[in-house]
């Protein structure tokens, strides 16, 4: 409630819609699918658009809209979309911008089914796509087309972790008026605002970071202008993404701990990331908080923190990372990240197995790439973990 306050953590905890009569602490959850009418005139008024009074929860709800408001706050935009899942909100994206004949260009390293349903599905009903590494914003520029009508972008990109320079996309995208969209679930509004560069649209799993437990799965697109969110809103409520009452109030609940979870993971993360690249048994490791990393200067102007995602590859190969995953105790073995436990999962024949190898190979992500999501447990479990699995490695 208290919309004075500026800090992250504090908006986290506090940013609200709901001052109930019972002065509830915790907005309730408004679990009801239709809203009762005060009379026949007061109806029509909310469908018309004259009276802000819910309708139906398809279409709106407090629950819902208590969550949106708190996530378009954290990200500084001008309003926010909650939707089932995450694919739920990158659909919402691709429906309001895309069509018959248009053309979107993206990052070739992004989220597998984000690439995916272009390529299967979207191509059906007429859709163009280009898929280029936009960690060097000159790809994007060449990329262009008269009929490009998206941008869509993933920093840190999954699970490559290749930082495209946001500022530099958004300039060669807003002389041609093309909108903008960055995937910020790897980084949630915690590491990074992409509405700090220009950037039109963010969306989130918030499956991953936002709720940060493991026990649900949702998305929100935030829109940073009104304009924006307009086209936004109508895909959700007439392709029926909306997120259920109960979903968003468990999601709001976890995004109060945002900030410490992250602090707490990341801190991990730096200390499993050292722990990785100075292991006898592994080639390479790609984190942002690593010298080694590619982009290691971007990532340090654009994001906050080098988040808690790492992927990296052992001398052995696929063989070898097959062998290492088999044999972790404490990390889960499983897609999904930027929950509190750590999960280690191998991208090639999961995450992006729908990729075609020349597609995955061409965006980076090598049959041998293993993927980390580092966890909020003590760090020295962590890696005693890690050590005794890279030895049957
Ligand atoms: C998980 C994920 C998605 C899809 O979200 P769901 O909630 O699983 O539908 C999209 N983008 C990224 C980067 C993800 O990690």
């Amino acid at each position: 409630m208290n919309q004075e306050y500026e800090g992250f953590n504090s908006l986290a905890v506090h940013a609200g819609t709901i001052n109930d009569a019972q002065g509830s602490a915790v907005a309730p959850i408004y679990q009801t699918s239709t809203f009762r009418f005060n009379d026949a005139d007061h109806g029509a008024r909310c469908f018309a658009g004259e009276d802000n009074g819910y309708i139906y929860t398809r279409i709106g709800n407090p629950t819902i809209g208590d969550l949106e408001h708190a996530v378009a706050r954290l990200e500084n935009g001008y309003g926010s979309i909650a939707a089932s899942s995450g694919m739920a909100a990158v659909n919402m994206v691709y429906l309001a911008f895309l069509g018959q004949g248009k053309h979107l260009v993206a990052h070739n390293s992004l989220y597998g089914p984000s690439r995916g349903v272009i390529e299967s599905m979207y191509v059906r009903f007429g859709v163009e796509s280009t898929f280029v590494d936009a960690t060097n914003a000159e790809n994007v520029a060449k990329a262009i087309r008269p009929n490009t009508s998206l941008i869509y972008l993933e920093t840190p990109a999954n699970p490559t972790m290749g930082i495209t320079d946001l500022e530099a996309v958004v300039k060669i995208a807003h002389k041609h008026q093309i909108p903008v969209c960055v995937d910020n679930t790897f980084c949630s509004p915690y590491l990074q605002q992409p509405f700090d560069f220009g950037v039109d649209m963010v969306l989130h799993s918030m499956t991953k970071f936002i709720n940060g437990h493991a026990d649900i799965v949702a998305g929100i697109v935030v829109a940073r202008t009104r304009e924006i969110y307009d086209k936004l809103r109508p895909v959700m409520v007439n392709m029926g993404f909306n997120m259920d009452p109960h979903q968003a109030w468990l999601t709001r609940r976890g995004l109060k701990t945002l900030g410490i979870r992250i602090d707490r993971a990341q801190e991990n993360a730096i200390k499993v990331a050292a722990f990785l690249e100075n292991h006898p048994k592994v080639q390479w490791v790609l984190y942002p908080g690593l010298p080694s990393h590619p982009q290691y200067e971007l990532g340090k102007r654009q994001m906050k923190g080098p988040g808690t995602m790492i992927s990296f590859g052992l001398h052995g190969g696929l063989e070898a990372g097959k062998r290492m995953m088999n044999s972790v105790q404490l990390a889960l073995l499983a897609v999904s990240l930027g929950g509190i436990e750590t999960l280690i999962q191998h991208p090639a024949s999961m995450t992006h197995s729908k990729l075609s190898k020349e597609a995955r190979l061409a965006a980076g992500i090598t049959d041998g790439l293993v993927r980390l999501s580092v966890g909020i447990e003590n760090v020295e479990d962590i890696i005693a973990d890690l050590s005794q699995a890279l030895e049957k490695a």
